[in-house]
Formats: structure tokens, sequence, C-alpha cells
């Protein structure tokens, strides 16, 4: 029995996409990115952009949520986009700013019980082949940012929400001086049972003296960025750990990814705990405000391509990736930040970088007269 909707796929692009993952079909059907796109734009055109006081006073408000602003530009105005939910009964609204363009979660979680979402059990999920595949995950975004991490002899690292230490483990195993820090207790407990000579910490940076004392010559957020309801400051506070030449290295989901103009409301960087969604150009604004002097991005393919174990043809992998380009469209975003000039002459290497002119540039402080 073929559903309405498989049949209709049929008749307009043929049965050779039929076995094509549904991840991956967005990306190769000849002429899907433009009809999503333009389904997008119509989608941003048609929603109404209303004032924070209005939505606030419509809108539901959980006991750990607050109303905000965009953190990106500081714009109050709200477009109400989606409403993700699960079967679990989480639901949340997401919300996009009309004048620069960032997606977050609104109301937001307060920072103050940030911790409340990971106090237990959390990391229950982050086992099995989980595991395998976040690791690979992990080493495929390290080679793409090759050679940053190929030796990590006498270079100080910290993985922030390290989670239950599957990046320690790799980044010891390349030699790096690494440390974690996570909101989990239960996670940072299995990661010191998984390590050897990193350690992982359960808190805030500022609270561990080895971490508060920065030097950083690499600080990785694996899946982190997405988390943050005070990315602001937690930006400026990773900027003072980097060591002079020190980079930031950021993969999270992608708010330009064609899966989410595809899908909208059922994409899968809707996840339960994610408060805030950036796309290559909301990235640069936060990076830009925290004082980073540039970042270079690496397009993801989707891990199956890169590592060579997914099943396309040859010439579909081909339009995939001209796609993921054509789009800035792949499901996550890869960055690497660099914490000054002398990061972008020491690993920038012949990567497009894109200065950021610093808060401090953007906005002289006037001399006294
Ligand atoms: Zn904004």
């Amino acid at each position: 029995m073929v559903s309405a909707r498989r049949l209709i796929n049929r008749i307009v692009y043929g049965s050779r996409y039929d076995r094509v993952h549904w991840t991956q079909r967005v990306y190769v059907r000849p002429g899907e990115r433009l009809a999503r796109e333009a389904r997008w734009r119509w989608r941003l055109r048609r929603a109404p952009v209303v004032p924070l006081a209005d939505y606030a006073a419509r809108t539901p408000l959980g006991a750990i949520e607050e109303f905000v602003s965009c953190l990106m530009c500081g714009q109050s105005r709200q477009q109400p986009l989606f409403e993700p939910a699960n079967g679990d009964g989480w639901s949340y609204r997401v919300v996009r700013c009309p004048s620069c363009g960032f997606l977050y979660r609104n109301p937001n979680v307060r920072p103050e019980h940030l911790g409340d979402l990971y106090a237990n059990g959390y990391s229950g999920f982050l086992t099995g082949d989980y595991a395998a595949n976040r690791q690979r995950r992990y080493r495929l975004t390290m080679d793409a940012f090759a050679p940053v991490f190929s030796d990590g002899r006498g270079r100080r690292l910290l993985d922030f929400g390290c989670g239950a230490g599957l990046f320690l483990e790799l980044a010891e195993q390349r030699g790096f001086e690494a440390y974690g820090v996570d909101l989990s207790p239960d996670s940072v407990e299995q990661a010191n049972a998984r390590l050897t000579r990193a350690r992982a910490y359960f808190g805030a940076p500022e609270d561990v003296p080895e971490i508060a004392e920065g030097g950083f010559d690499v600080i990785t957020l694996w899946s982190v960025l997405a988390h943050l309801p005070r990315p602001l400051s937690d930006f400026s506070l990773f900027r003072r750990l980097l060591a002079p030449g020190g980079v930031l290295l950021v993969l999270t989901v992608n708010a330009r990814s064609l899966l989410l103009k595809a899908y909208g409301p059922t994409w899968s960087g809707f996840t339960k705990n994610h408060l805030m969604f950036y796309s290559a150009e909301t990235l640069r604004t936060l990076l830009g405000r925290t004082g980073f002097a540039g970042v270079s991005y690496a397009p993801h393919y989707g891990d199956a391509v890169e590592a060579g174990t997914d099943r396309l043809p040859e010439p579909l992998r081909r339009r995939l990736r001209r796609t993921v380009e054509a789009a800035d469209g792949g499901n996550m975003m890869r960055a690497l930040a660099f914490a000054d000039q002398e990061a972008i002459a020491r690993w920038g290497g012949d990567r497009r970088i894109h200065r950021l002119r610093t808060r401090a540039q953007a906005r002289p402080v006037p001399a006294a007269d």
C-alpha cells in the first residue's frame, strides 16, 4: 500500500528517490530547495509581528520561565512561528526576531533554573549507539577544522557542557590537557569514570579554580549553544578564558536548515531543552558582541555522507553537497571562532574568515574633552 504523499512524490519526482533517507531527500530532489525556500519566505511574510506586551498577555508562562526580547539585537517585537511538541508532554513556542531574524524560544527558561533541566537522569541517553554516533560526529568535525585538533600536546582544552565525557575521551587521546564542566551531576560522574587524565567538574567554570584561571587554547561547545539562556555573558566568559591565539569550536543546530524549512514545528532541532536557534549571521552577532576577532564555518553535509556510510549514488551525493552549500542549509552548523588576530594567523589557514567588528571597535568610547 503506497501512501498518498508517497504517490504524489513519485509522480512529481519519479521512483529513484524512494530509497533515499528522508533527511536527504529534501537536498537531492530537483527543484525542492527553491520550493522550500519560497514557502519559508511566504510563511515569514504571513506571520504577524506583535509587541512583546501583547504577546505576553496571550501566552501561558511556566513556573521557571520568563518572557524575553531578542538577545542579539534588543528588538522586543515578536513574530510567533511554531509550537513544537511531542508525546512526552513537553511543548514550547518559537518566535523570530523581525529585525535580525534570530529564532528563540519565548517564553524562555529563567537562567537561575537552568540546572533544573539537567538535575536528574539527563545522562541516560548519552550512552550505547548514541555514544558511537556522537564520537563519529566529533571526529568528522575535528577533521573539518584540521589541524586545530590534530595534536593536543602542551595545549589546554575546555569542553563546556561535557556530558558523559565522550569528547573529553577523544581530546585526551589526542594529547590535550583537557577539562570539562557540566550541569548534570550524574553525567560528570560518568565522565570521570570514563576518563584517565582529563577531568570533568559539576557546575560553572568560575567555580572551579583549575578552569577559572583560563589560558585555554581550545574551548568546545558540542550541541550546547542552543541550551544557553544567557549566551552573551557565557561567550564573554569564554573569550576571557581563552589564551592569546585561542579558538572556540561551536556545533549547533542550524536555524537555516533546509529540514527546518521543510518540516517546520516537527524539525529535529526543536528538542526538549533547546532554547535558541542560531544561523551563521546570528552567531556572528554573538561573537562580535563578545570580543571575538573572526569566525569560519564548515558546511555540514550529514554525518553519514561525510563518513562515507550513506548509500547515495555519487551524482546524488554531489547534488546534496551543492544544495547544502547553496542554501547554507545543512542541518547542523559548525563554526570555529578566533579569539584574536593571532588565532586567525595561526589557525585560519586558507579558510574563508569572516572578520568581526568587536564591540570596542563598533562603539568607541568617546574621548574626554
Ligand atoms: Zn534581533
